[in-house]
């Protein structure tokens, strides 16, 4: 289990914090070399142009060469402060070295060779040191108040430990080395009500010896495996943990951190007990990327701590992803309800001569970014939490208020379907939120259809049948929706008491595939007629599929090739 070797080569937590803050661009050693070439370039120059003497002339003037010493003196120096400058420490003690170097070489001019031009190159020399020291001084106060400055940046001010910024970092170079590890995350689950009842400075205290425990607990490599461990926020850490083979590895290493946590904690004399939900997710097998590995591995843990487990850590699974999206569509559904931001649109049904039927009311949902949510995600979310039943009323009244508004300008001669679950069918309070509608709005019933979804229907039969007569004898319609994806059977069918059967778009799509499966639609037609049921094809999309239809009988289309779902003020311009 142990890899020592590996673990070994690894560093605390504090070394790890020290490599991220000394982090540098590194400067090309090329540099470093050619400004040594250049300054010795210059000073063979020098040495030259000061002994051997001469002239030249340039633009017609003559110059001495003894006068260009200064440029080749100026031009030294400066290699030596660049030095300093770019290459800090090395440059400095190369640069230092190279100019102490050079007195003896002056004296010895001056003394034996009574070469008294000598004189400002020896103040010139002694000049660049004290400025390189004080380059180097000023170098030195200003590294060292960089150094605390990216330190605090770094660390978590409160408990030392990493910080999230370093933990980005960290982590990150772990995904960039493509090194396989665990993160994960946990909340303290207790600790709201020591800082509620004990005050922030005892919270504070217990943030920091839990902080300790683990600091010491990842240092000693005690765990068997290699962790890091940071402080996210508030009284949430995260750890990874490197250097395991298997998930019992893992398993093992989440439980010492559980435990060293959960031992008596005193503080002022006082006895505090502490504990924390875990999660974590595996990089890369659940996440290829840091942030969807971090946001995973803390979904596990809200997972625990919406279930209350403290005693075992929760790995993350897609399945967690499904839950959390439910629950914040379930927000979304309830805070649209409360708003009455729930709406509808409408799409036309035809017959086959392209004459209106009717339209099929759709619920639909935006979301805070002003982006749809569909259906196919919000209705099982709100069937689920029992909201379907608001939705479905929320639009089958304004579907009302649709059809009377277009009744009383003579425009009333199309059906209005709405989608009804089967859940809410079959509450008590059904006929009485039909009934409901009826009173509030001045509608013919006959112009409003319900569709009841055919696959669902089945398991309460007897209960549905009863409530679709009741139905039938408020003077509405009865659809049969998504038929032939259930559990069809005939002998129900034939006791039902609807009037359109809607076949399945699945069974649309499947007439490509050749003669059979178009036989099939055209049976299940014909069984529609010989149980006196018109019947619509939903999803139909091309006009070879309407072509296909029409031969073998279909009354009605539903479907993108004759329209989409539209606005109630786009649908009503297809009434006039
Ligand atoms: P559904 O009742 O079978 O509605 C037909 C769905 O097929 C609609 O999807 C419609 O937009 C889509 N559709 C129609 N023609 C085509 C086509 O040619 N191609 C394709 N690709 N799709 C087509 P939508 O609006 O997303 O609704 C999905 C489902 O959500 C509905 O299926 C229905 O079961 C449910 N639903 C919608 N509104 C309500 C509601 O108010 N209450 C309840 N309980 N369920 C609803
Ligand atoms: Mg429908
Ligand atoms: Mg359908």
């Amino acid at each position: 289990m142990n890899n020592k070797g590996q673990s070994a080569n690894r560093r605390t937590i504090d070394e790890t914090l020290q490599a991220i803050t000394t982090r540098k661009t590194p400067v090309p050693k090329s540099g470093f070399i050619l400004l040594i070439l250049l300054y010795v370039l210059a000073t063979v120059v020098l040495i030259r142009v000061t002994r051997m003497g001469g002239e030249i002339t340039i633009a017609g003037n003559v110059i001495q060469l003894r006068n260009l010493a200064g440029v080749f003196s100026s031009l030294a120096n400066l290699c030596v402060i660049l030095l300093v400058v770019i290459y800090r420490t090395p440059g400095f003690i190369t640069g230092l070295a190279i100019l102490i170097t050079q007195f003896p070489v002056v004296f010895i001019d001056i003394i034996r060779k009574h070469n008294f031009d000598a004189i400002s190159g020896f103040f010139t020399n002694f000049l660049t040191i004290i400025v390189i020291i004080l380059i180097y001084i000023n170098y030195k106060r200003a590294s060292r108040y960089q150094k605390t400055v990216l330190e605090q940046a770094v660390t978590d001010l409160l408990t030392g430990l990493p910080n999230r910024f370093a933990g980005r970092e960290y982590f990150g170079g772990l995904i960039k080395a493509n090194e396989k590890f665990v993160y994960v995350a946990a909340d303290i689950s207790n600790f709201k009500s020591i800082n509620d009842t004990m005050g922030y400075e005892t919270g504070n205290k217990v943030l920091i010896e839990i902080a300790n425990r683990w600091r010491n607990l990842a240092d000693s490599g005690e765990t068997g495996t290699y962790n890091m461990v940071g402080h996210v926020g508030g009284d949430e850490y995260g750890f990874s943990i490197q250097d395991y083979e298997s998930e019992e590895d893992v398993i093992r290493t989440i439980t010492r951190f559980r435990e060293v946590l959960e031992q008596k904690i005193t503080i002022d004399d006082c006895d505090y007990y502490v504990n924390a939900c875990f999660g974590y997710a595996f990089f890369p097998e659940d996440a290829a990327d840091l942030e969807t590995l971090v946001s995973r591995a803390s979904l596990a843990m809200h997972d625990a701590k919406r279930r209350g487990i403290t005693s075992e850590p929760i790995r993350f699974t897609k399945e967690l992803i499904h839950s959390e999206k439910g629950l914040d569509i379930e927000r979304k559904i309830r805070e649209a309800i409360e708003a009455d931001t729930v709406f509808f649109h409408l799409q036309p049904q035809y017959d086959m001569s392209h004459k209106l039927r009717g339209f099929e009311a759709l619920a639909r949902m935006k979301d805070a970014d002003g982006s749809f949510i569909s259906p196919a995600d919000f209705i099982p979310v709100a069937e689920q939490s029992g909201l379907v039943d608001q939705i479905d009323m929320c639009v089958f009244r304004k579907a009302a208020k649709f059809l009377e508004d277009a009744e009383e300008s003579g425009n009333s001669n199309f059906l209005i379907s709405v989608n009804i679950s089967v859940k809410h069918l079959l509450k008590n309070s059904f006929i009485d939120d039909i009934k409901s509608i009826l009173d509030t709005y001045k509608v013919n019933p006959g112009r409003l259809e319900i569709e009841i979804t055919e696959s669902v229907m089945i398991d309460s039969v007897e209960r549905a049948l009863e409530r679709i007569e009741e139905v039938k004898k408020l003077g509405l319609m009865v659809a049969i929706d998504d038929f032939g994806t259930g559990y069809s059977s005939l002998s129900y069918l034939n006791n039902f008491p609807s009037n359109l059967l809607k076949i399945d778009k699945s069974f649309i799509d499947a007439m490509d595939n050749g003669e059979s499966s178009k036989k099939y639609v055209a049976s299940i037609i014909s069984i529609g007629h010989i149980l006196g049921l018109e019947v619509i094809s939903e999803g139909v999309e091309r006009e070879d599929q309407v072509e296909t239809l029409s031969k073998i009988g279909c009354d009605y289309i539903q479907g993108f090739v004759w329209g989409r779902p539209l606005p109630p003020e786009d649908a009503a311009k297809l009434i006039v």
